[in-house]
């Protein structure tokens, strides 16, 4: 019984592929030369898709999804960690083809893990997840581009999202001016409390693109792709630049050379799963001193880790606000 730990599983048969919350053992554990007693883990878009097997995130079975975790090392032969440290893992495939964190107990390479940071404890680290350290990877390529607050209004689209949450209570705390995209213009009140100067309908951004419009936006943060992109594209400043993470409306593109041509615009491609362990340590450093804690707090929710299946499916249907913390049921026996 010492080697049982609790976890989803996620199998593949003829049938299609199935998840699970249920006992597994040691053997279950992957390669990787540090384990960790897992506290809490999160649900991002793409723990979603994996969870309900819409897209094929998963691709290594059996496998433990979530794509995110914090917790305690219980063992290591990684000379960085020892243990009883506090550590957090951020992608690297976890979740997608080596097992993850919705699980008690989790063994990765210790190459993946960052330590937690001085001022986040596990729970917090959980609320920000991959959601907000991508944010924050978005705000640090619009930083080395040069854009100040003084440079112009910032546009955060997908901002009741995860992505886009943490992006406009970062945003408005180093003293920029955030314009919050939404389609679900009921969260005004929550966008303007975590920050945002103005909210506008995501229907503005639906039509089909101009190759230029107006010069509105110094930066952009963007996680919908799509027309969103393309209409966002055309409107940034001379000089300007985006940050673009993710796919909520699309994996196309359908945008000409314009606002590159004659705007000099930059798009900047943001990949939080293979990001370096400098950039991660970095953007890591830079949570636990540009993200007010409070508002983090009210961003965030506490979801079940047994409500993990429901809520995969809510999150791919745009109904998920803000940032999900989920609580690993503590082991009750030996964790190694
Ligand atoms: P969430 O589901 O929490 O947020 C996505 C938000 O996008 C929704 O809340 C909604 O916000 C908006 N949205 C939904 N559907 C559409 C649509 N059809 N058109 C325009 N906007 C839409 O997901 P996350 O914040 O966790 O992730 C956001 C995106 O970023 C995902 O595509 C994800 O895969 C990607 N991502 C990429 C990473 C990377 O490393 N590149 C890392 C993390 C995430 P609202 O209702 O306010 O409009």
């Amino acid at each position: 019984m010492s080697n049982q730990y609790q976890g989803y599983q996620i199998n593949k048969t003829e049938a299609g592929q199935s998840c699970e919350l249920k006992q597994l053992g040691d053997d279950d554990l992957m390669e990787g030369d540090v384990t960790v007693e897992v506290e809490y883990s999160t649900l991002n878009y793409k723990d979603g898709l994996a969870l309900t097997g819409k897209a094929p995130v998963v691709r290594s079975f059996p496998l433990t999804p979530g794509i995110d975790f914090s917790g305690t090392v219980t063992s290591s032969l990684n000379s960085r960690f020892k243990v009883g440290d506090k550590v957090i893992l951020n992608g690297f495939g976890v979740g997608e083809v080596h097992s993850g964190g919705y699980a008690q107990k989790a063994r990765v390479k210790g190459e993946w893990l960052v330590s937690l940071p001085d001022g986040i404890d596990s729970r917090q680290a959980m609320a920000i997840g991959t959601a907000g350290y991508t944010a924050m990877l978005c705000v640090l390529a619009l930083e080395q581009h040069g854009i100040k607050p003084d440079s112009g209004d910032i546009l955060v689209t997908g901002a009741s999202g995860g992505v886009g949450s943490v992006a406009v209570a970062i945003l408005n705390k180093l003293g920029y001016r955030v314009v919050a995209v939404t389609g679900r213009m009921e969260e005004k009140d929550y966008l303007l409390g975590l920050g945002a100067a103005d909210v506008i309908d995501r229907a503005d951004f639906s039509g089909k693109p101009r190759p230029l419009y107006k010069e509105l936006w110094a930066g952009a943060i963007d996680v919908a792709g799509g027309n969103t992109l393309a209409n966002v594209l055309s409107q940034i400043k001379q000089g300007g630049a985006v940050a673009a993470c993710g796919l909520a409306e699309s994996m196309e593109l359908p945008t000409s050379v314009a606002p590159f041509i004659l705007r000099g615009v930059t798009l900047y491609g943001i990949d939080s799963v293979m990001a370096s362990l400098e950039k991660r340590e970095q953007a890591w450093a830079r949570l636990a001193r540009d993200l007010d804690l409070e508002l983090l707090e009210q961003l965030s929710f506490d979801l079940d880790f047994a409500d993990l299946p429901q809520a995969a499916e809510d999150i791919l249907a745009g109904k998920i606000r803000g940032r999900a913390i989920v609580k690993i049921p503590q082991l009750s026996i030996s964790p190694d």
